[in-house]
């Protein structure tokens, strides 16, 4: 459902002020709090792979070769905590040339948080992969940040913009959250990806350091197989903007 239709579908009355709040701070494509990066429809033949709530230590590395082999490039919203205990693999991914973004240090619900909260969880996030001697890459001066679960409010967006963040949610997700999918439909939900898209798969689960990712790499290994023959790239979310020349409408 586009952003419009979806906006529409709440309707009018009483449940539309609740509605709302729901749609904008839940919604990964809605705008209505505050721009984030979502999709660029007009970057052509090109897909962003994103991964989330990585490093891990069994999965990673595999997904690493396999990019590879597909000369393929992903962005990876790293948590904190186990960026802490993998430095030698972080580096790995910003050494093989995907782009890294901060994805808090424990994974909470922000818009449950203080403001102060969300700073402390940007800032360990933060130290924890500088301390492996790499940094978060930019788009237009702004650090890359994914909300956990996308879950973002007016309030959480403002810190983010005040920390020197952007926002990046995604327009196609897989569903590999969910324990008993399977690798066929995961990889049925990521195939509805067109130009320009930004697909939501992880490599890993804030709970548990090398949880079993076997299906998003499955996943990951049959979307290459299908775009890559039909001409397309798969780049970093900032090459993504770089390519739909939007990328002023993101500077601070
Ligand atoms: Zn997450």
């Amino acid at each position: 459902m586009s952003g419009r239709k979806a906006a529409a579908a709440i309707g009018a009355g009483v449940a539309a002020a609740a509605g709302v709040a729901f749609y904008g701070a839940q919604i990964p494509t809605a705008q209505i709090y505050g721009r984030t990066v979502c999709r660029e429809p007009g970057a052509s033949k090109r897909l962003c792979l994103t991964y989330d709530d990585g490093p891990n230590p069994a999965w990673t590395p595999t997904l690493l070769d396999l990019l590879d082999e597909h000369d393929a490039k992903a962005t990876f919203f790293l948590i904190g905590k186990w960026s802490e205990r993998e430095p030698e693999l972080i580096r790995e991914v910003v050494a093989r040339g995907h782009a890294i973004g901060n994805h808090t240090f424990t994974h909470p619900t922000m818009p449950a948080k203080s403001d102060e909260r969300i700073r402390e969880e940007l800032d360990a996030c933060r130290e924890a992969v500088e301390a492996a001697g790499v940094t978060f890459t930019e788009i237009a001066g702004r650090k890359l940040m994914r909300p956990p679960y996308g879950r973002r409010r007016p309030g959480t967006l403002r810190v983010l913009k005040e920390k020197g963040y952007l926002g990046i949610t995604w327009s196609i997700t897989g569903y590999d959250w969910r324990e008993s999918i399977t690798t066929e439909k995961i990889t049925r939900n990521c195939l509805k990806a067109g130009e320009g898209d930004i697909i939501l798969l992880h490599d890993g689960f804030d709970r548990e350091p090398a949880y079993d990712r076997h299906k998003s790499i499955e996943t990951t290994r049959n979307l290459l197989e299908h775009y890559r023959p039909q001409g397309f790239d798969f780049v970093t979310v900032p090459q993504l903007v770089e390519a739909a020349g939007t990328g002023s409408r993101y500077a601070a």
